[in-house]
């Protein structure tokens, strides 16, 4: 597939989840071969994955979605080590800490809603341990641009303190 993908030497190749399913060795292999093509042929890469294992491995940019919407845009570094939406700081939160055996698995509470059910204001508020009725249903949450060349789509944006993966 991925030979077929680059047979016309694109400037953009997308990815839609390419390491579901393979196994680790597989998946180290292939994510070798990707990064020695994007040197070669001076291509972009847009990953789409839902594993962050991944992400750390092959990405320099990160836009988080939630129910169809980028919520956060950020680097790599800033994404791990300081999250501003509260749904990255529950998908870290989710990665399992090889120090804490035994420890309970930390999950963020309820589903996604369906297409049919999402909210016209904040869509990930019935999950959001920092929620706070009257501003966050209030109005449509845009993304906003904040400092260091990110975007946050919170309307608590600045006024929390968020856990990464530092602590
Ligand atoms: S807008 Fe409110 S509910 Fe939505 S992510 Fe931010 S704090 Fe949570």
């Amino acid at each position: 597939m991925l030979a077929i993908a680059m047979v016309c030497k694109p400037k953009l190749l997308i990815a839609d989840e390419p390491t579901t399913a393979l196994d680790v060795t597989v998946q180290k292999e292939m994510l070798r071969l990707m990064k020695e093509l994007q040197h070669e042929f001076d291509v972009s890469i847009l990953f789409i994955t839902h594993d962050l294992g991944v992400v750390a491995e092959m990405c320099d940019r990160v836009n988080v979605m939630y129910a169809g919407q980028v919520v956060e845009s950020t680097t790599l570094e800033d994404l791990f080590d300081d999250p501003r939406h509260p749904y990255t700081e529950g998908l870290l939160a989710a990665i399992p800490d090889p120090r804490a055996k035994g420890a309970r698995l930390s999950a963020i509470p309820g589903a996604v809603p369906a297409p049919w059910d999402w909210p016209t204001t904040c869509r990930f508020q019935d999950r959001c341990s920092h929620a706070e009725p009257g501003r966050c249903d209030a109005m449509p949450i845009p993304l906003r641009e904040a400092t260091g060349g990110r975007a946050v789509r919170c309307v608590r944006d600045g006024e929390l303190t968020l856990k990464g993966l530092g602590g």
